[in-house]
């Protein structure tokens, strides 16, 4: 027990205390949720800023526990990791995927453009990551070009040869890949230098700031022109109003995700609103 010193550090030590106590707790529900299947996706458009046409969609997970209520992924996804079931979890969202995908496909629905889902850099290196992800997919009939994989730069930079031969054996096989939060890591442009990916996402919280703050404008006009250069197509994310789109769309920014248009949605309000019969 640390000796308290004054106020300050009695509510430290305290609320260190209850922090350890909720992370435990999520820990125990977690483990929990993943033998019961306790998940649930949900799926957010995106739109090209130039006439607004639909182009895709990004697939996020849900947890609603019984006990603790709605927990948000930035909370259990780093407990994920830490307990070393990413892997697991990831397959789960993965064959998920695949199979709203199959049923939408033998409805005579699709998405256009791809659907992306999000790979934490640990599952990624994990081994037999590529054989498993290629099964999976084939094991539901979907084709490895309806996907994209999001990867953010933190770990994948820690070693650099062997992120660079997974994703060159993803983009072999017909994978997308976009790097995610673009801008937020220590090594963005050293990232952007080394790999290559075919999406480049403009972190949200550059987009939440660019109509107020200077520097986040510079950033996200800057990030565009350089995407452009480089042959990726950046995708705007968390945009939220008329007016960021606006900003966005003249800076050339081709894609857009974001509260404005489409708040993530669960299968079924994704389906009716969203996804088109493919032969009319
Ligand atoms: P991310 O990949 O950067 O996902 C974008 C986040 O922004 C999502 O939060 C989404 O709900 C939110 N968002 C979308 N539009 C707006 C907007 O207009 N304004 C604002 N303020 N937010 C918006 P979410 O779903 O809570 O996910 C948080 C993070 O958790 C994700 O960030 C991603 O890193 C991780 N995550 C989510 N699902 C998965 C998953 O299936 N696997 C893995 N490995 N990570 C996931
Ligand atoms: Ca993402
Ligand atoms: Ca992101
Ligand atoms: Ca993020």
């Amino acid at each position: 027990q640390a000796k308290a010193t004054g106020a300050g550090s009695v509510f430290y030590t305290q609320s260190l205390a209850d922090d350890l106590h909720r992370r435990q707790r999520v820990s125990d529900r977690f483990k929990l949720a993943l033998e019961s299947d306790m998940f649930h996706l949900v799926f957010q458009p995106q739109v090209r800023l130039e006439g607004g046409s639909f182009e895709g969609c990004e697939v996020l997970i849900r947890w609603r526990d019984e006990e603790l209520g709605a927990v948000p992924p930035s909370e259990f996804i780093p407990i994920a990791e830490e307990l070393g079931l990413i892997t697991k979890l990831g397959e789960w969202v993965l064959s998920q995927t695949c199979r709203h995908m199959s049923d939408w496909a033998a409805r005579g629905l699709s998405v256009p453009g791809r659907v992306a889902i999000n790979i934490s850099a640990q599952e990624l290196m994990s081994s037999g990551y590529v054989a498993n992800l290629e099964d999976t997919v084939a094991s539901f009939g979907c084709d490895p070009s309806a996907f994209e994989l999001e990867i953010t730069e933190h770990g994948l930079m820690q070693d650099i040869l062997a992120g660079k031969e997974i994703l060159n054996e993803l983009e072999d096989l017909g994978f997308r890949i976009a790097i995610d939060d673009f801008g937020t890591g220590y090594s963005s442009l050293s990232y952007v230098k080394h790999f290559s990916a075919d999406q480049l996402k403009i972190d949200l919280s550059f987009v939440r700031d660019m109509m107020v703050d200077p520097a986040s404008n510079a950033i996200v006009a800057a990030t565009i022109a350089m995407a452009e250069k480089l042959g990726m197509q950046s995708v705007a994310e968390g945009v939220e109003t008329k007016e960021q789109a606006d900003a966005l769309k003249a800076m050339n920014c081709p894609i857009a995700q974001g509260y404005y248009y489409s708040r993530p949605l669960d299968a079924q309000d994704f389906e009716d609103t969203w996804l088109i019969p493919a032969n009319g």
